[in-house]
């Protein structure tokens, strides 16, 4: 990060205090750019999975960019509709929700992915007309970590692609208006041969339902969290995959609208986390940096051991020394262990990178602390985009009745 940014970065802390989330929408910019450039198909739309940064101008950016929404919630889908999106830009991918929450959808008119077979007989019987998308389980085990690996045979994603003569049952008693086929592996996947492999399992689906006019690949593009760590090489994968898309086209002899919902690699390392040192405390074998924030602001490193690069952003020409840093909760929040950081100091402002995505967004009020700002910079201005909390808005909905 060049000096000007470290500057930056300063100025934005003692205009809006910390701890702070800051944004670069050049950043997002050039990933959706990058994403979209990658591929040669005649019709490709990226939907945003917005779970991963879901601030309302985040949000308005990708839309204004052309991208779509990908939401799994109802309550995301509303932000995306106040963002601006129409509702057939919005595709809703929920696991086990309820038929309330579905019947909010249908009145909203979002895609609907449909994940086990009850909705899917819930919606022949209840929306016989409505255009739903199915979601597959091709059981690929994919992906770094357990809990975001979503395709494998114990996942609780998708219906089993073992399960397709039902499906077909299913959808021909209905008379079903299947219009996507959805398949989502899982997070971190690295070679496009993975994705090439279930492209042909989710094309066998395909070929089963005359109606589908878009197949949707997910996402799972893996980002480098470290410095020359290893991410999806998306030039090369969207090459590949667009080999295999339009042979796909040609032997059936028409167009399928093609898309993917990438969250992470569009905003993970547009995302910068800024946090003032409390203690630097020397135990007789370690030495912590004690910082003023926690898992309640950035659970990553605890939830998932996800890597994020720290820097000292206050003493930059400081000596090289060995740190722990953890946060302020009553219970283990370690971000890293014996990192190396230029000598830290009471008060010094740490950095954390690739503060994007699945950051801000799994925030909490945990031991009652405030969820902290967030700043979006973009064309040369800074935005704050969120307040942070305040007292009020930890007891807003506690009725303090009298015992
Ligand atoms: C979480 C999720 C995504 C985005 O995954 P990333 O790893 O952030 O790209 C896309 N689609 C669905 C259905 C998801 O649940």
């Amino acid at each position: 990060m060049s000096s000007i940014n470290r500057k930056q970065m300063l100025s934005l802390v003692d205009k809006y205090g910390a701890p702070l989330y800051v944004y670069d929408s050049a950043i997002m910019r050039a990933n959706y750019d990058r994403f979209i450039n990658a591929f040669d198909v005649k019709d490709l739309k990226v939907h945003y999975a917005c779970k991963a940064l879901s601030n309302i101008s985040v949000l308005k950016l990708f839309k204004s960019w052309g991208a779509g929404l990908d939401c799994v919630s109802i309550q995301e889908i509303r932000i995306g509709l106040m963002a601006g999106f129409e509702s057939n830009e919005i595709l809703f991918t929920p696991n086990n929700i309820s038929e309330e929450e579905f019947d909010l959808a249908v009145q909203l008119g979002v895609n609907i992915n449909v994940d086990n077979f009850d909705m899917l007989e819930y919606f022949g019987s209840t929306y016989p007309d409505y255009p739903i998308c199915i979601r597959i389980n091709p059981h690929m085990m994919a992906g770094g970590n357990r809990k975001i690996s979503v395709g494998h045979i114990g996942s609780k994603f998708g219906i089993s692609i073992h399960q397709l003569p039902l499906i077909e049952r299913i959808v021909k008693s209905f008379n079903i208006n299947v219009a996507g086929i959805h398949v989502h592996t899982g997070s971190d996947i690295l070679d496009s041969e993975i994705f090439v492999k279930a492209a042909e399992l989710v094309f066998s689906v395909v070929d089963k339902f005359d109606s589908v006019k878009y197949i949707d690949f997910g996402s799972g593009f893996k980002v480098a969290y470290k410095k020359g760590g290893l991410a999806t090489d998306i030039e090369e994968f969207g090459k590949d995959f667009s080999d295999t898309f339009n042979a796909y086209c040609q032997n059936r002899g028409r167009d399928f609208e093609l898309k993917f919902e990438p969250g992470k690699y569009l905003v993970s390392n547009s995302g910068f986390f800024l946090a003032r040192t409390n203690v630097v405390k020397q135990t007789t074998s370690t030495t912590f940096v004690g910082i003023d924030s926690g898992m309640n602001h950035l659970i990553r490193p605890m939830f998932y051991d996800a890597y994020h690069q720290i820097e000292n952003l206050t003493n930059p020409d400081g000596k090289k020394k060995i740190y722990s840093i953890v946060g302020y909760i009553c219970e283990t929040d370690t971000f890293g262990v014996d990192r190396q950081l230029n000598e830290v100091r009471k008060h010094d402002i740490l950095m954390f990178e690739n503060a994007g995505a699945y950051c801000y967004s799994m925030a909490s009020n945990y031991n009652s602390r405030y969820r902290p700002s967030e700043v979006l910079l973009h064309e040369g201005k800074d935005y704050l985009i969120r307040h942070r909390e305040t007292f009020e808005d930890l007891v807003r909905n506690q009725p303090n009745p009298k015992f």
